[in-house]
């Protein structure tokens, strides 16, 4: 029966194609779990599942722009968090198979401190993508035309985007609290077309999110800019500057003495 709002996934988001699932020690080539796997040297391992369809929103695109969601305004702070608490509510309401109704999986650690694997009451994280950018994320000219944020649309580090939703309750997801802000919340948004970008996106706000807010320089200019990591913007590993910053690698100093020793004399006219 024709859904209006369920759409096939598109191939590249299929299957473990983005995230490999708990409880699984298999690791999908270039999915999210691969990823970080690799770039940490097996110290972190990321676990989640893709929701099997493609949510098609309530309304179109201009309906959310913040400037024009006078009925929501009362309940959200703009209307990429009236898109997401549609969204969230929709996909615990029609799980299709996920889940989310056992609390202890999305309740790993205490939510603005990665670190700390404490269960806090708060899902963990919801990473929804978008499949068009541009979206207004705020009211706020400077941040508009922005593809993608580091929360489900609450431009602060402290509060919460849902909390005023559910008469002051907020978003729940069965035992756990779905919270909106840019340091502790319970998700991201990207927007992404196709797998490449998908898995860059998501890495790079995560990257904000759990590593630290920052934008990774290549020289003493303007952020976002380093071509050799996904936290300048770019295409597809951690850098080798902030894995050492991450623990993830150990620098070793090389001696071309010794390597030069190692491997018989070279003619030192060459
Ligand atoms: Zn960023």
């Amino acid at each position: 029966m024709y859904n209006a709002h369920e759409h096939e996934l598109p191939e590249w988001a299929k299957g473990t194609r983005l995230i490999d699932p708990p409880g699984v020690t298999s690791i999908t080539p270039g999915s999210l779990t691969d990823f970080y796997h690799r770039m940490s040297g097996g110290q972190l391992d990321v676990r989640g599942y893709v929701w099997p369809r493609v949510y098609v929103t309530e309304y179109g695109q201009d309906h959310y722009k913040a400037d024009s969601i006078d009925s929501q305004a009362r309940f959200f702070v703009n209307g990429a968090a009236a898109a997401s608490y549609e969204i969230i509510t929709y996909v615990r309401d029609h799980p299709h198979g996920i889940p989310l109704a056992v609390d202890s999986l999305w309740d790993r650690y205490t939510n603005g401190q990665g670190d700390s694997l404490e269960a806090d009451g708060k899902f963990d994280m919801i990473v929804i993508l978008w499949r068009f950018s541009k979206f207004d994320f705020s009211s706020r000219p400077e941040e508009r035309d922005k593809s993608s944020i580091t929360s489900l649309g609450y431009t602060l580090p402290s509060g919460d985007g849902f909390a005023r939703v559910n008469n002051g309750q907020g978003l729940w997801i069965h035992g756990l609290q779905v919270i909106d802000n840019t340091t502790a919340g319970s998700g991201i948004i990207g927007a992404a077309h196709t797998h490449k970008g998908a898995i860059a996106i998501t890495v790079h706000e995560l990257g904000h999110r759990h590593f630290g807010p920052y934008h990774t320089i290549d020289g003493q200019s303007s952020a976002y800019q380093s071509a050799f990591s996904v936290m300048g913007g770019s295409y597809s590993v951690m850098g080798p500057g902030d894995r050492l910053k991450l623990g993830w690698v150990e620098a070793v100093m090389i001696n071309l003495e010794d390597i030069r020793n190692q491997h018989g004399a070279v003619s030192a006219t060459n």
